[in-house]
């Protein structure tokens, strides 16, 4: 049956538009009572030099604990978070407390290890955003250049004039942004010189194809992946732009971006994302060597 929404909408009801309503009803509900309760977690991937492999920072990525103890990841919860603004307040308890276990990190290992944190357009909209971010590292002891904050295209695109200049804000106190999923969205090359970003995130969906040029099941072709990536490395090595490549899960896709530029590295070769405490272990004996 069909429901009248004012005067001139008109939303047919279908059975899959209910199933979907339901469930980010749901989903919301979840939300609230995970903050409320703090029943999130972080896990934590490592980033690599691809030169030598050394650890030179980590990944902050947000899971959800369910009343089962279950970890959901986020792509079950981040899209409703971002619409009905629970990401906000989720997206702040996130940034505390990746600070103060990096901080914890650095303490145990010795090593400069920086912090990367996903930050949605919701939450850069905020007016005392740049605030927020400055008195979090200074509540945890963070030093600003050891943070970057990884947003994607679209959230920049969103972005209003007061936002971008937040971002200045933040970037000439030393916080580093970052733009995440690079080539994914509705990449506009010019913002890379109007923007105050400093590294490139190249998308795992073009990594994936590296060290396999003969093309994939979906029809993409290895080669294609391979042209995308050389670009976007030789792009951000010209604008001056560090870049990291992300899900690099073979020896052969981390020995092709070696041999394409002098950058960083991301992905399951390494490691999964972990709790803080699993990287320690990671960390440990190469503070020692
Ligand atoms: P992202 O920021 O692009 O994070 C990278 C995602 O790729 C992570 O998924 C990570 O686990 C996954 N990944 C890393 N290496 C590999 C690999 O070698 N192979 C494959 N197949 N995957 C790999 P995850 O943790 O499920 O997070 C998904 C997305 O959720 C993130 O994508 C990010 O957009 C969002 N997200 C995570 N945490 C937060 C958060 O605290 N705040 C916000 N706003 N978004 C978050
Ligand atoms: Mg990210
Ligand atoms: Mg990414
Ligand atoms: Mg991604």
């Amino acid at each position: 049956q069909a429901k009248r929404l004012g005067k001139d909408r008109l939303e047919i009801y279908t059975p899959e538009l209910h199933e979907r309503t339901m469930t980010r009803r749901r989903t919301e509900n979840v939300l609230r009572n995970a903050i409320a309760e703090d029943r999130f977690i972080v896990h934590y991937q490592p980033i690599v030099d691809l030169a030598d492999e050394r650890v030179v920072g980590v990944e902050a990525l947000v899971r959800l604990v369910d009343d089962h103890n279950n970890l959901v990841p986020p792509a079950t919860f981040i899209e409703v978070a971002e619409e009905s603004g629970l990401v906000v307040p989720m997206g702040n308890w996130v940034l505390h407390e990746s600070c103060r276990a990096v901080v914890a990190l650095r303490e145990r290992t010795g090593l400069p290890l920086t912090l990367s944190v996903n930050i949605a357009a919701r939450q850069v909209a905020r007016a005392d955003f740049a605030q927020a971010v400055l008195r979090t590292l200074a509540e945890t002891g963070l030093p600003e250049e050891s943070l970057t904050l990884e947003l994607t295209e679209s959230a920049l695109l969103e972005a209003d004039v007061a936002t971008l200049d937040q971002l200045v804000q933040l970037r000439d106190r030393g916080v580093v942004v970052g733009l995440d999923d690079f080539g994914t969205g509705y990449s506009s090359l010019s913002y890379l010189r109007s923007f105050p970003v400093s590294h490139l995130k190249v998308d795992r969906s073009f990594v994936a194809g590296l060290g396999r040029e003969r093309g994939t099941a979906d029809g993409a072709s290895g080669s294609d992946d391979l042209a995308i990536v050389r670009s976007v490395i030789r792009l951000a090595e010209d604008l001056g732009l560090r870049w990291i490549a992300e899900g690099v899960e073979t020896a052969e896709q981390r020995d092709v971006l070696r041999s394409l530029g002098r950058g960083l590295g991301q992905g399951y070769l390494w490691s999964r994302p972990v709790p803080a405490d699993d990287l320690l272990d990671l960390l440990l004996p190469a503070s020692v060597s």
